[in-house]
């Protein structure tokens, strides 16, 4: 689909940058957040259209605490009327922690002397798989520090190892990489392994701020970061996620810069990013940066509802970075998927070991450390269905938060019974009699209101078919 035509003073162009630091805050300083204008924007994006540079800096400027509300509004409408009361579910395994890079806000920066470095080998790779799959898991995201050893071939290799492994009922079907920027010969070589999307963070978009905080290490080049989705996508990998680490900079420049990225992805190569994540910064073991750009709760969950509004097809992450009572605020504007049970130490969900978090084995300290039984049990509550679908990259339905957005009836048709039909997997094989329990009452409260627009009795049928040993059943 076509975005809203705007011409930028940096033209889009594949493999070339398209950041400029004097438009975006050009937009910023200019934008006026009348009453009439912010609701023309908001109503703009209910009617399904995305917004353009110009009507993000708009929201992203209004404070008067009546219009915030009804962006927060506005979030929450767009989320139910569209996407439902679906979450999708993953968790992170951090494979190594070796880096070359001296990012100012990470934990496993190299001038971090504390920092006990480890690369996971084969088999306790194969032995985490295990213990994930043992608690439920079916969605993974790798995450490697950048250094020699994690080459494109040795993460290709640690990507089979994973889907290759299968414990009981248990096995992972989609494994996403968060990773250091490839070459396109490289992307290649991920994407033949068979990954789902390829997750890079931009960090900060002002490419003044970037120098300051990455002076050393192959990090230090903006330009090549910025680029490499777009060497991803000329590899044929067209399943990537963006991402600005909140706290470095203004906030506002990087929800215009997230916009920007999105843009040119779209222009260039006409699919947009499957994901955007706006991770807020945690404290690390040897932290070098100030408070000077912290970002707020308020002003967190006025950015998650802006960037729902601002491009209102792509996939939201929320991390375990933040606290549970931030994670279930924000889940109302538009988040689709969350991480649960995570552990950041290497090597820990085997042992348990992160009951007491040890700072210098992590990235970052986490805010929510519940079990993803736990997580479950609170989606569940709140009436959010657990989703561990996988379906649509394994059918080769790209495009698949586009198509939930634009193609009438997908969700009913798809997502929903494929929601249920994994978490039925879910609470068959790992969830206690009393998730159980609220797990199948809030499955039939939403077959019923599936009903006269879906199959609903082939679903039953699959569910009857998974209680009684099948598994991996998709729409
Ligand atoms: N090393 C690769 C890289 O830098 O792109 C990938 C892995 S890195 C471990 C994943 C992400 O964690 C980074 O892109 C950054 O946004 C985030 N991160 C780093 N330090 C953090 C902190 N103190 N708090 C929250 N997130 C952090
Ligand atoms: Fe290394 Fe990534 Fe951490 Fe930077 S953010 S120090 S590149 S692991």
């Amino acid at each position: 689909m076509k975005f809203n035509p705007e011409v930028y003073s940096i033209p889009d162009e594949r493999m070339k940058p398209f950041i400029d630091p004097d438009e975006i805050w050009g937009y910023i300083n200019s934008a006026k957040p009348t009453r009439e204008r912010v609701r023309e924007i908001i109503a703009k994006s209910l009617d399904k259209h995305r917004l353009n540079l110009e009507e993000v800096a708009v929201l992203v400027n209004t404070s008067e605490p009546e219009l915030v509300e009804e962006i927060l509004q506005g979030a929450r409408t767009l989320k139910q009327k569209v996407y439902g009361n679906r979450i999708v579910l993953f968790a992170p395994l951090y494979i190594g922690n070796k880096c070359t890079n001296n990012c100012k806000y990470c934990g496993f920066r190299t001038s971090n002397t504390e920092a006990v470095r480890v690369t996971l080998s084969d088999e306790e790779i194969t032995k985490e798989v295990e213990a994930l799959e043992d608690n439920g898991q079916k969605r993974l995201i790798l995450v490697y520090g950048e250094h020699p050893e994690y080459s494109a071939d040795y993460i290709a290799h640690t990507v089979r190892l994973v889907y290759g492994v299968k414990k009981d009922r248990g096995e992972i079907r989609r494994v996403n990489i968060n990773a250091a920027p490839l070459s396109v010969e490289d992307f290649l070589k991920v994407k033949k392994a068979g990954i789902g999307t390829y997750q890079i963070f931009q960090e900060t978009y002002n490419p003044e701020a970037y120098s300051w905080y990455h002076q050393a290490g192959k990090k230090r080049d903006f330009e090549w970061r910025l680029t490499s989705l777009d060497r991803a996508q000329e590899a044929g990998l067209d399943d990537v996620g963006i991402g600005a680490l909140m706290g470095l900079y203004d906030w506002r420049f990087e929800v215009l810069g997230l916009v920007r990225h999105t843009n040119h992805l779209e222009a260039c190569y006409n699919v947009g990013p499957h994901t955007i994540s706006f991770p807020r910064i945690k404290s690390a073991s040897g932290l070098d940066i100030t408070n000077q750009y912290f970002v707020s709760d308020d002003d967190f969950v006025k950015l998650v509802a802006i960037l729902r509004l601002a491009v209102p097809y792509t996939g939201m992450i929320l991390t375990a970075r933040e606290p549970v009572h931030v994670r279930q605020k924000v889940l109302q504007f538009g988040v689709s998927q969350i991480d649960g049970g995570t552990k950041l130490e290497l090597g820990a969900y085997i042992e348990s070991k992160n009951e007491k978090q040890n700072l210098n084995r992590e990235q970052f300290e986490i805010g929510d450390s519940r079990s993803l039984g736990e997580v479950v049990d609170d989606l569940v509550e709140h009436d959010y269905i657990p989703s561990f679908c996988t379906a649509c990259y394994r059918l080769g339905r790209t495009g698949e938060h586009f198509m939930e957005f634009s193609v009438p009836g997908f969700i009913k048709r798809y997502c929903t019974p494929n929601a249920v039909l994994t978490l039925t997997e879910y609470l068959v094989d790992y969830a206690t009699p009393e998730v159980k329990d609220k797990g199948y009452r809030l499955i039939d409260k939403t077959l019923t209101e599936l009903d006269g627009n879906q199959n609903v009795e082939e679903i039953k049928r699959r569910m009857e078919r998974i209680k009684a040993g099948e598994r991996d059943l998709y729409f």
